[in-house]
């Protein structure tokens, strides 16, 4: 069985296709610049990337030249696109209604459709892909897996803002959460290496990247979430700001006459990492600055990783204990120094890690960085959304 997996971006599109039966990936690529020019980089499994600059007015011309360019003879690993079996669509919002991963019928794109005021950015580039499939590869079937529906379950004193309740009933102001994907699979593989049921597990993942969120995994269920109505909430991003005292968003305007606009570019993309160094967003380059002696540097990691902390001593207490600890994504999986700070101090809770194993992890598997004895597992865990949508595809496509 082969599944396409798609994640549609505001000006790109990732593609993975997954040979199911080998749980392989036989092809996998980017479309970036969507709109605004257009790139494609391609890479048949096993081949050299084949890269191309070619216009791609609409993410339906993407698509288009993505199945030529998986069918083709030269980059292909189908002979026809009959062969994809189904598509799996990584969809960032499913609202209040899309509570779990769902086949794609006319009125799961209405509902999507009239949710896009609270996705404004996500919404309709995975509305634009999912309509590209049902023009191009007619009948195949196609399935949506949200970010948020790993949250379905959380409970209403956790995802209630304390704000006049009309806001939540009318308006669809609440916690919804994302990264769900990546926080489920990486809890799915933590309960299978440590061969104990998910159901009976307190885990804490924390999803460490340009953008960064943290869960508590109950019983194999999210009961809470760092990101909020959108993924700004929460800890210190790459440019993000995470959560400020909301005052400080109005103070601003009023002060500097900013219009709404400008204040949402300014805590998305000019905070953050990068807004408190002035330097980067990227952990790396801040990690060499920071060594070298760069104070800015240096604030804007303890920043994160005090708050990383918090949601950690934050979560324990939720779950009454924790069993587990999971770091994942970009900064999770690659930056020792990061871990290695969160961790520190933390031996009242039962987080432990071995020095040694943090600094000399095995990249791209998993990786077990718990001291001897540490009563809280602290694992290493290379996420992998796009396959857990290919499962979640062939569950639910047929
Ligand atoms: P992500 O959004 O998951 O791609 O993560 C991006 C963040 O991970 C950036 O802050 C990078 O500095 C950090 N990072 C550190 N090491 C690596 C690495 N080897 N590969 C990719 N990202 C890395």
């Amino acid at each position: 069985m082969k599944i396409l997996v798609l994640n549609a971006g505001s000006s790109s599109l990732k593609y993975q296709l997954f040979n199911m039966e080998a749980g392989t990936v036989l092809a996998k690529g980017t479309c970036e610049r969507i709109g605004a020019g257009g790139t494609i980089t391609h890479k048949k499994s096993g081949d050299e990337p084949f890269f191309e600059e070619i216009d791609l007015p609409t993410h339906a011309v993407a698509l288009e030249r993505v199945l030529e360019l998986l069918d083709s003879p030269e980059h292909g690993v189908i002979s026809d696109i009959g062969d994809i079996d189904a598509v799996g669509h990584r969809v960032a919002h499913g609202g209040e209604k899309c509570r779990e991963s769902t086949k794609i019928t006319e009125s799961v794109i209405k509902y999507l459709e009239s949710i896009v005021p609270i996705n404004p950015l996500h919404g309709p580039p995975a509305i634009a892909g999912i309509k590209a499939c049902t023009e191009q590869i007619p009948g195949t079937p196609q399935v949506a897996v949200f970010d948020t529906s790993f949250y379905s379950d959380i409970e209403d004193f956790r995802y209630i803002y304390p704000i006049p309740y009309e806001f939540y009933e009318k308006d669809g102001i609440r916690r919804y959460g994302f990264h769900g994907t990546s926080h489920r699979y990486v809890s799915r593989v933590l309960a299978d290496r440590l061969g104990r049921p998910l159901e009976e597990l307190r885990i804490i993942t924390c999803h460490l990247g340009n953008g960064s969120s943290i869960t508590a995994v109950e019983n194999g269920k999210a009961i809470d979430t760092s990101m909020g109505f959108t993924p700004q909430e929460g800890i210190i991003m790459g440019t993000r700001s995470g959560s400020i005292d909301p005052t400080v968003v109005t103070y601003l305007m009023k002060l500097k006459g900013y219009t709404p606009e400008q204040m949402e570019d300014i805590l998305n993309k000019k905070s953050g990492l990068l807004g408190v160094s002035g330097i980067s967003n990227d952990c790396r380059n801040l990690t060499e600055a920071a060594e070298k002696g760069d104070k800015r540097a240096g604030l804007a990691l303890n920043i994160m990783t005090n708050g990383i902390k918090r949601y950690i001593g934050a979560y324990t207490a939720e779950m009454n204990g924790l069993d587990a600890l999971v770091f994942t994504a970009g900064i999770g999986e690659n930056q020792y120094n990061i871990r290695r700070e969160v961790c520190s101090n933390m031996s009242w809770l039962g987080i432990e890690i071995d020095e040694d194993k943090n600094e000399n992890f095995k990249r791209g598997v998993p990786f077990d960085i718990s001291a001897e004895g540490a009563k809280v597992r602290t694992w290493i865990i290379p996420t992998d959304e796009e396959y857990m949508i290919a499962l979640d595809t062939k569950r639910l496509a047929f």
